[in-house]
């Protein structure tokens, strides 16, 4: 470990707050995706302590059609 591990800032939020307590965290990870029909979805996020909670589910990216599924 160095010094500058210790000292750098926090890295900004990658997500949304927590959909649990609503927190931001620089960790968020995705938890599921609610599509919308006026407009793009809403993806929602989880803090890393809240995300195990949540089963898996379809996030943004893969609802996206592969190459494979293409005519
Ligand atoms: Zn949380």
């Amino acid at each position: 470990m160095t010094r500058d591990s210790l000292t750098i800032p926090v890295p900004p939020p990658s997500g949304g707050p927590c959909v649990v307590c609503g927190r931001t965290s620089p960790a968020a990870v995705e938890v599921g995706y609610i599509e919308q029909a006026s407009g793009p979805g809403i993806v929602q996020y989880a803090c890393p302590r809240h995300a195990t909670a949540f089963p898996p589910g379809p996030v943004p990216d893969e609802l996206l059609p592969g190459p494979d599924l293409l005519p």
